[in-house]
């Protein structure tokens, strides 16, 4: 194999092999654009070092020969005693990743090249700058001295001569500098600094190899679910120096703006500088644009450039770059990362200058970035005062009272104050605090911490890892510098940029929600530019799709909204909540009944109120299909809570009035009382064993779909059986429905085509679903109960208690429950609509459940076959999208 490519060699296709720098290196070499010459050696020879232990055998003489060939373009030698060639060593994986080793520049440099590089530039102050940066990368990121000593070192020298810039060093202190950075690599690393060229930079190549493996890349790549074995590939670029002088300098550059999408100069640029200079701030940049003053002819060059650039990625590039002695090089590009808002602008902007085609632009936004979109957020225009800034864990914006402990959180919400709940870090014991509250602000902890898992799952905003906030939960305070919030204090924080400031800032809806519900049209302004894009994209995706979207929606209210949005029917409407409120008693007269004729009284209470319901939805949905449930959930849930119940009996019986009503509730609540309720009397079974309660709701969904087609509508109403595990239980169900339909078409004169169907949502379900599917028309992938069940563990239980742990051992990279696990879960839906479409071919196929807005979980139901996903109201844009960039 060739494990060594020149520059001039690879291409931007080449990622895997040549990472994403090198790939892009070359991209821009072969476009004729000024980079400084080189090498790439490939992600296959990391692959051997990692795999072997020793780099491949043929690597030294291919480095060797490319190196030769490097030296004699270049017209010198590395690390030449009088006229020395330097290089720059680079990391560069197919994707970039934290925890990676850096680069290491000006490699070459030695005791003695040192001074032939200073007599060839004509500049001492120079030369040693370029040394003493060496030794300090070199000792770094190659010899693992802790970096806190060169940086104290450098404070040192600048105390000592009274300046604050490192540019105020001359070559003399510099001269210092270098010694004493060669004692911290002797004493720290146990050696001295390799003065030999080639040992430079093999050993700095072999660090490259060995940052792939160390743990915090590794736990990145878990986390990002990043392959273990894809390797780095390592770049070996001639150097050019922007720390020459005030006509040199180094700076990093934008095609369009970032946060905007708008072209225009956007970037920074630092005078005399090298490297990392501008980043890591150690003196002021200028914008961009001023550099048309200091180096005119660089500037326009850079312009130029930078129109090739986009115009060849037909994308918003990144740029590195540096000027020696006004002359221009290229060290890097990419296509650069951007705002959820400037992506959808981006893609709509390419489309209209011609550069990419619909299908394209698709690709060029997410899911994601929409649903980001669409939360509120605080206004632009408002004055904050900025306490600090942390992860953004879960986005959104909200404001409250800050609180820091969750008996206080529940206590002030139970009486209608807003919180936030503030704490260090969050544990399971902070739950019901956490639902209490607005939002979750802690001082600790990344994106996997409890606090940060447990807020995506629940949906609430959440910042976490606040680090400058110093979280006292004894004092009930917080204090940055000398700012103190005081428990009760009114705090703001946005979870969709980690920031958190002091006081109350408003909040605006999102013009894009704006948009959606039809309150606001594309025009002219920025909001409007933005839901123009927005507008666009959808009808793109609309157009391709191939799954349809649908809502979860139990009432009429949200149908409309659903609808607006987009759904194209109701996917699953849980009839559970159409028995809460001032219908429990009905229900418990239900639970409570001794006899038939108390059974049959209160089912016949209960069947107008359902049918109302229906009614209101199917005019709602008037034309599109509407999918009801029937009941699913344990009975006793629909009875008072144990604890409640028992004392008021107990204090009843005290005082000597018993009321029989409560008694014989109490034993109800014994009797149905469930160590595994998730795994006990609900769903089908309830059907089952509780006669008439399923024909009373199939009654109901008939008559409402009777008198909807009495009143000229267009019902589509189809019954849904919950928890089946073998056909027998379906059949059972359908018959009696069967029966109970054919009796309201009787009854009504009108004709009825109500389909029947079932969830797969037991493992036994899905293992036999060719059997299933004989009695069912439709199935319905209950995939969070599929979960639940797959993995045998209790969501309500495990989201809080160990799911951190797996995020940060990395054995999920996200909650199954957020992203359907393809593996596991993912295998039986495929393996059952195969089963259910071979007995059946024209089985209707979707999902319901919290996977049918989720991004990637979209794209894995499209790639099944299923017809549609079902998914909250405010999901349906993002299922929508992705719908459609599935299909494109
Ligand atoms: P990162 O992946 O962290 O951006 P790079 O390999 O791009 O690391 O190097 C960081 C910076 O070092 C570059 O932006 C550039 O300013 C400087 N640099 C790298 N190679 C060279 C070189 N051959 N000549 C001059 N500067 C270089
Ligand atoms: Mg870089
Ligand atoms: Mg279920």
């Amino acid at each position: 194999a060739k494990f060594v490519y020149d520059f001039t060699e690879g291409n931007k296709d080449l990622k895997d092999l040549l990472g994403g720098k090198g790939a892009n290196l070359a991209e821009m070499t072969n476009l004729g654009l000024p980079v400084p010459p080189g090498f790439t050696i490939t992600t296959e020879a990391c692959k051997v070092y990692l795999d072997s232990g020793a780099e491949p055998v043929a690597l030294r003489d291919e480095v060797g020969a490319h190196l030769d060939a490097l030296e004699k373009k270049m017209g010198k030698k590395l690390g030449q005693a009088d006229d020395p060639l330097l290089v720059s060593v680079r990391s560069g994986a197919k994707f970039s990743m934290p925890g990676m080793m850096d680069t290491v520049l000006n490699i070459g440099l030695s005791d003695k090249s040192v001074q032939g590089l200073a007599k060839q530039a004509g500049d001492e102050r120079f030369a040693w700058d370029s040394y003493r940066r060496l030794i300090q990368m070199f000792g770094k990121t190659v010899l693992d001295v802790d970096g806190d000593l060169f940086e104290d070192a450098l404070e040192k020298a600048k105390h000592a001569k009274k300046v604050t810039v490192d540019t105020d060093l001359d070559a003399a202190d510099l001269k210092k500098l270098v010694t004493r950075f060669k004692k911290i690599v002797k004493t720290e690393a146990g050696r001295d600094f390799p003065q030999d060229p080639r040992e430079q930079m093999d050993l700095a190549i072999h660090a490259v190899f060995d940052s792939w493996n160390t743990d915090r890349a590794k736990l990145y790549r878990r986390q990002e679910r990043i392959p273990g074995d894809l390797g780095t590939a390592v770049n070996v670029c001639s150097m050019v120096f922007g720390n020459l002088g005030p006509d040199s300098g180094t700076g990093v550059a934008f095609t369009r703006d970032p946060a905007s999408g708008h072209q225009g100069v956007y970037g920074d640029y630092l005078q005399n500088a090298q490297g990392e200079d501008v980043v890591a701030g150690i003196r002021n940049t200028v914008p961009l644009a001023e550099l048309e003053q200091i180096d005119k002819k660089s500037y326009d060059q850079l312009m130029q450039i930078m129109e090739t650039l986009e115009n060849h990625y037909k994308d918003l590039c990144d740029i590195e770059f540096t000027i020696e002695r006004g002359q221009l090089w290229m060290l890097q590009t990419r296509v650069g990362k951007r705002t959820a808002g400037a992506a959808f602008r981006i893609a709509t902007q390419l489309v209209d200058q011609g550069l990419i085609d619909e299908a394209e632009a698709l690709q060029r936004v997410t899911g994601a970035q929409l649903a980001q979109l669409m939360f509120p957020r605080f206004d632009d225009e408002a004055k904050v005062e900025l306490l600090g800034r942390g992860i953004a864990a879960s986005p959104g914006a909200a404001v409250g009272k800050a609180v820091f402990d969750t008996y206080t959180a529940i206590k002030w919400s139970r009486s209608g104050e807003k919180v936030i709940l503030v704490r260090r870090e969050t544990n399971p014991d902070d739950l019901d605090g956490m639902i209490a509250a607005e939002g979750i602000l802690t001082s600790r902890g990344g994106k996997t911490s409890h606090a940060a898992v447990v807020a995506r799952g629940m949906g609430k905003t959440c910042v976490c890892g606040a680090e400058e906030l110093n979280v006292d939960t004894k004092r009930r305070r917080l204090t940055v510098g000398d700012v103190v919030v005081e428990e009760g204090d009114t705090i703001s924080i946005d979870g969709s940029t980690g920031k958190v400031y002091l006081g109350e800032v408003p909040v605006v809806p999102s013009p894009v929600v704006e948009y959606f519900e039809g309150r606001m049209h594309a025009g002219a302004d920025d909001a409007d530019e933005l839901v123009g894009a927005v507008h666009r994209i959808m009808a793109y995706a609309d157009r391709v799709r191939r799954l349809r979207v649908r809502a979860n929606a139990d009432n009429a209210e949200d149908a409309l909204r659903a609808r607006r949005f987009g759904a194209q029917g109701i996917g699953l409407c849980r009839t559970e909540h159409m028995f809460l409120g001032e219908r429990r008693e009905m229900v418990e007269k239900l639970i409570l009944a001794d006899t038939d004729t108390e059974r049959e009284e209160s089912l016949k209470q209960l069947l107008p109120l359902q049918k109302q319901d229906f009614v209101e939805l199917f005019e709602a949905m008037d034309g599109l299909p509407v999918t009801i449930r029937l009941l699913d959930p344990p009975l006793h849930e629909f009875l008072p809570d144990i604890t409640e119940l028992s004392v008021r009996v107990a204090l009843a019986e005290s005082r000597q009035d018993n009321n029989e009503n409560d008694l014989r509730l109490l034993q109800a609540v014994h009797r149905l009382h469930e160590q595994n309720p998730m795994l006990g009397l609900r769903g089908v079974r309830l059907g089952l064993v509780i006669p008439g309660l399923f024909a009373m709701q199939v009654r109901a969904i008939a008559e409402a779909a009777a008198a909807r087609k009495n009143a000229k509508g267009d019902p589509r109403a189809e019954v849904m059986i919950p928890l089946v595990g073998t056909v027998q239980e379906l059949e059972i169900v359908r018959e009696e429905a069967d029966r109970v339909i054919a009796e309201v078409q009787e009854q009504s004169g009108v004709q009825l085509k109500l389909a029947i169907g079932t969830m797969i949502e037991l493992p036994r379900a899905a293992l036999t679903a060719g059997q299933i599917a004989e009695a069912a028309q439709f199935f319905s992938f209950g995939t969070n109960d599929l979960t639940q069940t797959v993995w045998g563990f209790s969501r309500d239980d495990v989201e809080a208690s160990f799911f951190t742990a797996y995020l940060e051992k990395g054995i999920f990279g996200v909650s199954p429950f957020e992203t359907i696990d393809k593996d596991g879960v993912g295998s039986l839906v495929r393996s059952a609509v195969e089963a259910g479409r071979a007995t059946r071919p024209d089985l209707k196929l979707g999902v319901c459940g919290e996977h049918g807005g989720d991004p990637e979980s979209v794209h894995f139901f499209h790639e099944v076959g299923l017809d549609y996903v079902s998914c909250s109201p405010f999901r349906i844009p993002v299922a929508r999208l992705e719908a459609g960039r599935a299909a494109s």
